[in-house]
């Protein structure tokens, strides 16, 4: 197995968070440094390292987790004015946790190209 990162121990809620969404297959909650006036974290409560691993993952599996993405940016009040999901995977991408999760940024205008 392997070690149990930050995002599991806040699923299993021994890590505070601010908690926007959650049901049997994601848990949604506020990111401790926020990068947009809205910046909300989704993780699947199925282990993925990274988007990587997506590749031979259950179709259902993904396709909920998408699903409950897109349910989630409209809760925020994104979906008028638009928003930005983003996966981080591997060292270039910036990835910083071995768990999967999908960035939601709004609120404000986003640049393009990102850094
Ligand atoms: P990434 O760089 O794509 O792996 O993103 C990891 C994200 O997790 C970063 O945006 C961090 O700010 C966020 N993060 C790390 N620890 C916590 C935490 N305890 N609560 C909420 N967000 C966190």
């Amino acid at each position: 197995m392997p070690e149990r990162t930050i995002f599991e121990k806040i699923i299993d809620k021994e890590i505070p968070s601010e908690a926007v969404f959650e049901d049997d297959s994601v848990y949604a909650f506020r990111d401790i440094n926020p990068q947009a006036p809205v910046h909300v974290l989704v993780v699947p409560k199925t282990r993925f390292t990274g988007f990587a691993d997506l590749k031979s993952a259950d179709a259902q599996v993904i396709g909920t987790f998408m699903q409950r993405v897109a349910r989630v940016a409209e809760q925020l009040g994104l979906e008028k004015e638009g928003y930005r999901i983003v996966f981080n995977h591997g060292r270039h991408g910036q990835q910083s946790v071995d768990y999967i999760h999908a960035h939601i940024l709004g609120g404000r205008q986003l640049g393009w190209p990102p850094g």
